[in-house]
């Protein structure tokens, strides 16, 4: 599965699930990132909203601790 097909199956099938633990992952990253943001910008919680690194990072961090709901798996 593609971190898109991922994606489109937790949005589908837990998506109560997945929002929560996407809230959750977005306040964890954002708490550690001291003045700057991973893509080196000033990171204020406007910037972290709109940056695609940042997004990016959580959503991939979120379908990580979600991995136990990707039952449709085969072979990856
Ligand atoms: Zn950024």
């Amino acid at each position: 599965m593609t971190i898109t097909q991922k994606l489109t199956y937790l949005q589908k099938h837990h998506f109560g699930k997945w929002l929560k633990a996407r809230q959750e992952v977005e306040n964890e990253i954002s708490n550690q990132q001291s003045l700057f943001c991973i893509c080196g910008r000033l990171a204020t919680g406007f910037h972290e909203m709109n940056c695609r690194k940042f997004q990016n990072k959580v959503t991939s961090e979120t379908i990580k601790r979600l991995k136990h709901l990707l039952t449709i798996t085969k072979g990856e």
